[in-house]
């Protein structure tokens, strides 16, 4: 095999993951060819909503190697004017929660409703173990077979903030694509809902009834961040426990500072299991949208999350070129060594490090 032959096919393993748990999107990629069709054809895919494509250019999105992580920027240039259209929903809560179940009840729903949705993840745990805590493969298999619902799995990735910038920008692909509807989903049990809550306009908690914040490990910082706070399994008997739960945090949600976005964060109760409540929740999503659009605060919203990402950006981009710069890697063994035996203080230790940038 010629050495570009070789590089190819190197490539094209790395962007071979499984693109989507869509039982008929995996059979279609099955017979999708081994090569990637050329940009432009990848760009029409999408725009004409062809879930097969968008699978292939979410992999190369999500692939470490550089030549998809060039192709990559271009798809995503490419999408950005299409994009920023659909409502873009964030949902968190424990393992054992409802997530799943809940996500299949609401998909359902705006499947009645002849809208579609995009189901992406960010699972901090897929990379950390190799299991993850969403399990993403096995789930939601009613809202899998729909012919408008895309659910992909969490990207794998080293950091927390790689993952989130693939599934940022999974999210401006899906828009493209037509998705109206684009849920985030993630574990309530660690960083990673911050990283949700940096790129959705809505943000959904889940809780269970009849448990304290504590005992479900949800954090103060997280009832903080919910636009709706929702109790499920409110059904057979904890009912009553619910209805207790529910005016709980409808007590505690007030001693909160108002939310920037003149928004009120509403308390409501769900069965995702028998699919009660999950009409009224709905509709409770679009008041939300209806009064952050009227007040501006939704576009407001969208620009301060854009003016972070931007931030991210120069960080990640600044630290890949000072990391990749020549000598920096052994200089950085010698003082990192120098600052742990206690010989030379951290900032000094840096500031000769980013000497080398020149
Ligand atoms: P996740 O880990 O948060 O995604 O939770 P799952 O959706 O996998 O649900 C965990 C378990 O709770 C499953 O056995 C579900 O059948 C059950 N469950 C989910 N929603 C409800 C509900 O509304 N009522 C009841 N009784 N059980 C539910």
């Amino acid at each position: 095999m010629k050495e570009k032959d070789k590089k190819t096919a190197r490539d094209q393993s790395k962007a071979s993951s499984p693109a989507s748990i869509n039982p008929r999107a995996a059979e279609n990629l099955r017979r999708f060819p081994k090569r990637l069709p050329p940009l432009a054809d990848l760009i029409a895919g999408i725009r004409a909503g062809n879930h097969v494509i968008l699978s292939q250019a979410i992999t190369v999105v999500e692939s470490e190697s550089p030549r998809h992580q060039a192709l990559a920027r271009e798809l995503v240039e490419a999408c950005l004017p299409y994009s920023g259209s659909a409502l873009r929903i964030g949902i968190t809560g424990s393992p054992g929660v409802g997530k799943s179940t809940f996500i299949e009840a609401l998909g359902q729903h705006i499947h009645e409703l002849d809208q579609q949705i995009a189901v992406l993840a960010i699972d901090p745990s897929s990379h950390l173990s190799r299991g993850s805590i969403l399990g993403d493969k096995t789930r939601m298999e009613t809202l899998s077979n729909y012919p408008g619902a895309f659910i992909r799995p969490s990207p794998a990735g080293s950091s927390l903030g790689g993952v989130a910038r693939k599934t940022r920008e999974t999210i401006l692909l899906c828009e493209a694509a037509g998705f109206q509807n684009i849920l985030v989903e993630t574990v309530g049990v660690g960083q990673s809902e911050m990283a949700v809550h940096s790129m959705v306009d809505c943000f959904l908690l889940l809780l269970l009834p009849g448990a304290g914040d504590e005992l479900q490990g949800i954090k103060r910082g997280i009832v903080e961040m919910a636009d709706l706070v929702i109790v499920n399994k409110a059904d057979g008997n904890r009912a009553t426990l619910a209805k207790e739960a529910r005016q709980q945090y409808r007590n505690a949600l007030h001693l909160l500072p108002p939310k920037e976005s003149g928004w009120t964060p509403q308390v409501m109760t769900c069965s995702a299991l028998e699919k009660q409540g999950i009409d009224v929740i709905w509709e409770r999503i679009q008041d939300f949208y209806r009064s952050l659009s009227d007040n501006g605060y939704l576009a407001e919203q969208r620009r301060q999350q854009a003016r972070y990402w931007l931030e991210e950006s120069i960080n990640d981009q600044l630290r890949q070129h000072f990391l990749k710069t020549p000598g920096v890697a052994e200089e950085l063994a010698r003082r990192e060594a120098a600052v742990l035996e206690g010989r030379e203080s951290p900032f000094r230790a840096a500031q000769a490090l980013l000497k080398l940038l020149g």
